[in-house]
Formats: C-alpha cells, sequence, structure tokens
C-alpha cells in the first residue's frame, strides 16, 4: 500500500482482511498498530510474527493516519465498535481495505506496476459470489489476464502484481461498500437487492445507500445495473443521462428490455442482449448445468454484460458459461439415491436467495432455519407451495414452525436428524434441499461449514 511510509496505522480486525492489509502496509513502510478482539486471532498474528497493540486502551490512537476496520466489526449500526468511535470522535479517518486498495492499487501513478489493471466490482443482495466467480471465468476462458477478491478469494490487498491487461473482479458486501473512503472501478455491478444485514445499516433505506456508494459520482466507467426491483430500476434511472445512454447496461431476468441504449435479459432460458433498439445476440441458458434457475440466468446476466463491457464477444461468453461448474453451497447436487437429489445451497442466507433455491425444484423436503433474520420468514409463503414437508434446525426452528402455518413440518434441531429424517421420508422424484433462510452462526462457524456438515450427513446415508 502506497501512502503511508513511515505514518502509523492501525488496523482493527485481524481476520483474512486485516492481515493482508498488516502484510500490505508493512511492505509499504508503514508502522502498525494491529489489534483483534479475539485472543485466536491475536494469537494467529503473532504466530505470523506480527505485534499486538491494545487499540480499546485509552490513547491509542494517538498520532494515528487511518484505522483500517475489518468487514465483520460494526462501524455504524447497531453500535460502532469502541475503536471505531474513539476515532471517530478524535477525527481519525475510517477506512478498510477496499478504500486501501482503489487509493493506492488502482490509481495511475502505484509505481510498483508498470500496468494499473482495469477493476470490475460487483455488489447487490444474492448473487455477487456467483457473478463474480463467472466474470473470472469468462475472462479466464477469453484468455484474459484476470484475478478475483475481495469477499471471495483473497483480500484485496492480497493479490499479486497486475500483468499488463489485468483485469481484478471484486465482490463487495455493503458493510465494504459503506465504509471504503475511495470506490473507483471502472465497471460496476449492482445485481438485486432484497432485505439483508438490517441491523447493520439501520433498515433497507441504509442498505440501500451502502450499495450505491459503488456507484457515486466519478465512479465507475459503466454501470450493469439489475432492473428488477424498484431500487434499480431508480438507480440506472439516475446514472443515465437517458434511456439511450449506454454507459449503463440494464440487466433483467424476466422482463424484456428493448427500448434502452444497452440492455441485456433472460427470458423464458435465452439471454438477450439488446443495443439501440435491436437484438445483437443470444444465448440458450437451458441445460448449462452450472447455472440451474432464473436467480442464475440473472447472474449469467450481470456477467455478460460487464464482460461484453470489457470487450470479450457474445460468442467467447457463450463458450464459457457453457464450462462454468457453479460455486458449491449454492443449489450444488451433492448426490442422488433411489430418484431423491439432495441439494445444498447452504448460502441461501436470507429470505430471498432461499426463495430462489426453492422455486427452482418442484417437490422438496426443506430443511431450514439457523439464526433468523429481522423479518423472519414469512415472505416465503407464496414459493413453500412445492415443499412437501420442512425439517427445521437450529435457533430459528420453533420460531420458523410458527411463521409456516400449516405446512407440515418437524423440529430436528441438528443437521444430523433433519438429513436422517428428511432422507427416510423422500419418495423418488423428491429433493431434499438445504436452504436455511438464515444465517449460520448459532451452531456453525459459517455457511461454507454448515454446507459440508449437511453434504458429510448425506454422504453417510446415500454413499459416495
Ligand atoms: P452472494 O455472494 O451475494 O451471497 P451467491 O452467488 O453466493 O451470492 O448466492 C447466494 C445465495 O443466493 C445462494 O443461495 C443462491 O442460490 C442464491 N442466489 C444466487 N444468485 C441469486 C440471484 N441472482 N438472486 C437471488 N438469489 C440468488
Amino acid at each position: 500500500v502506497q501512502g503511508y511510509q513511515g505514518r502509523k496505522v492501525a488496523v482493527l480486525g485481524l481476520g483474512r482482511s486485516g492481515l493482508a492489509t498488516a502484510r500490505a502496509l508493512v511492505a509499504g513502510g508503514a508502522e502498525t498498530l494491529l489489534w483483534d478482539d479475539s485472543p485466536e486471532s491475536r494469537a494467529k498474528a503473532e504466530a505470523e510474527g506480527f505485534v499486538m497493540t491494545d487499540l480499546t486502551r485509552n490513547g491509542a490512537l494517538e498520532g494515528v493516519a487511518v484505522l483500517v476496520v475489518s468487514p465483520g466489526i460494526p462501524h455504524l449500526y447497531p453500535a460502532p465498535h469502541k475503536v471505531i468511535a474513539r476515532a471517530l470522535e478524535a477525527g481519525v479517518p475510517v477506512d478498510n481495505d477496499i478504500g486501501l486498495f482503489f487509493r493506492s492499487y488502482a490509481t495511475k501513478d502505484w509505481d510498483g506496476f508498470d500496468t494499473v489493471p482495469r477493476v470490475v466490482a460487483i455488489t447487490g443482495s444474492n448473487g455477487k459470489s456467483t457473478t463474480t466467480a463467472l466474470v473470472r471465468h469468462i475472462l479466464d476462458e477469453a484468455g484474459r489476464p484476470v484475478q478475483m477478491a475481495g469477499n471471495i478469494g483473497r483480500g484485496v490487498l492480497d493479490i499479486e502484481p497486475a500483468q499488463d491487461g489485468e483485469v481484478v473482479v471484486l465482490e463487495l458486501s455493503s458493510y465494504q461498500t459503506e465504509l471504503a473512503r475511495a470506490l473507483t472501478p471502472d465497471v460496476a455491478v449492482f445485481t438485486n437487492l432484497s432485505p439483508d444485514h438490517l441491523d447493520r445499516h439501520n433498515g433497507m433505506g441504509g442498505y440501500f445507500a451502502a450499495k450505491r456508494r459503488l456507484f457515486a459520482e466519478g465512479g465507475p466507467d459503466r454501470a450493469v445495473v439489475g432492473v428488477d426491483e424498484l431500487e434499480g430500476r431508480f438507480m440506472a434511472d439516475q446514472l443515465a443521462e437517458g434511456p439511450e445512454d449506454d454507459r449503463v447496461i440494464r440487466v433483467s431476468s424476466g422482463s424484456k428490455l428493448e427500448g434502452f441504449g444497452w440492455a441485456v435479459f433472460a427470458r423464458k432460458g435465452f439471454l438477450s442482449e439488446w443495443r439501440k433498439g435491436r437484438q445483437v445476440a443470444s444465448i440458450d441458458l437451458r441445460g448449462i448445468k452450472g447455472l440451474p434457475g432464473a436467480h442464475n440466468h440473472q447472474n449469467a446476466c450481470a456477467a455478460y454484460a460487464a464482460c461484453r463491457s470489457l470487450g470479450v464477444g457474445p460468442k467467447e461468453i457463450e463458450r464459457a458459461l457453457q464450462s462454468f461448474a457453479g460455486l458449491p453451497h449454492r443449489s450444488q447436487l451433492v448426490g442422488e439415491r433411489g430418484g431423491v437429489r439432495f441439494v445444498n445451497d447452504s448460502k441461501a442466507t436470507n429470505v430471498d436467495s432461499a426463495a430462489k433455491a426453492l422455486q427452482a425444484f418442484d417437490r422438496i423436503r426443506w430443511i431450514a432455519g439457523g439464526m433468523g433474520k429481522e423479518g423472519g420468514i414469512a415472505a416465503l409463503a407464496p414459493v413453500l407451495g412445492s415443499v412437501v414437508k420442512a425439517y427445521l434446525i437450529g435457533h430459528s426452528a420453533r420460531d420458523f414452525a410458527l411463521q409456516i402455518g400449516d405446512l407440515p413440518h418437524e423440529i430436528c434441531e441438528t443437521m444430523e436428524r433433519a438429513v436422517a429424517r428428511a432422507a427416510e421420508e423422500a419418495e423418488a422424484g423428491e429433493v431434499v434441499l438445504l436452504a436455511p433462510a438464515a444465517a449460520s452462526f448459532d451452531q456453525y462457524p459459517n455457511f461454507e461449514k454448515r454446507g459440508e456438515d449437511f453434504t458429510a450427513r448425506v454422504r453417510a446415508i446415500i454413499g459416495g
């Protein structure tokens, strides 16, 4: 990281991104003050040779040029971490690794590199990881040098020096876009908006505002905007000079978008690209194994638009889509026995993503529950028609049981029991689907571990 040589920089939170930040700061000649509330995280950092400074102590921030904060630490709502509150009182700027990245790495005068990478940054409530991985895959298949970082893959300050013509693809959460002091991607992508993380953003307005910062004035040269919700339509309208303005590429799964300068949409399994009132490309998305369901067609459209705006041709993109393997824990087929399929969508941590997973199948034995989110799961009512029975686990099990009304269900508490019961009762043609509609933190460190647990339980029963 450039610009902090000989200056004091405090880093709060020493997970993957915090450690990458610390390393990059040290490499850039900064004096680092590092802290994490968790003794385990501190021990890990110490094992790497870093020295700890208790930032919670009075006066610890004196002379500090900037406080760099990890995304997991609340910086505003429901209440800022004590160290952040102190920094704000003392006028110490608060930033994150994304802000540092855009300030130093992605500027023209970064002298550690010959060339500056183009940056594609992707945000939205759902589909971020899939879209990010898909953009990386398409560019890779098209022979363009590419690196993927942010919420997926490496921390942004962990990436390798850029090569000529390289593209860096970043997945950014609302926590990250809200805090970063600089956000200047070349291409910014907004997939969709549905309620999530509302406690950290003080409601839907704050959540949308956090995501919108990626598209602020002076931001991206090109904006790819999902317009299936009102918020996306509003943002696209504001970013464009008029409907003809092709700096904005509108994206939809479901709606025909013909009257715009540039649009990409999926309907009835086909992706269409329209420019200036005429169709310029069409791709059959049906049967692409790595992208099942309408929600993945939305992701395909967003990734297509981002890659087109970087100059990749429709045919190249079509070929790459066909070889995309999908990501684990997102509608991932774990196995099949006696005509029953077992599908892991542990990543369905909120209501909208669970709804999409539930809509992708017909007869479902649904494993759900965990750390429930604000608003509960009442909004799932319209898509529960395909659920034969629910097997409820975790902290929210009883709560969910009340909210699903007269749908047959069973309180199973644990994944082990839920998988065993669902497998026992499932009949040929049905799908045992883990789509929790809740976070994993009551029973697991993260959604990946939850998905791995499901997968292991399934394999123990069906073999393989
Ligand atoms: P994110 O990184 O935004 O959480 P993922 O690609 O990891 O997105 O997908 C998260 C969850 O949302 C998965 O359960 C997946 O099935 C579902 N999902 C994926 N894409 C979409 C989409 N475009 N709209 C709604 N849900 C989606």
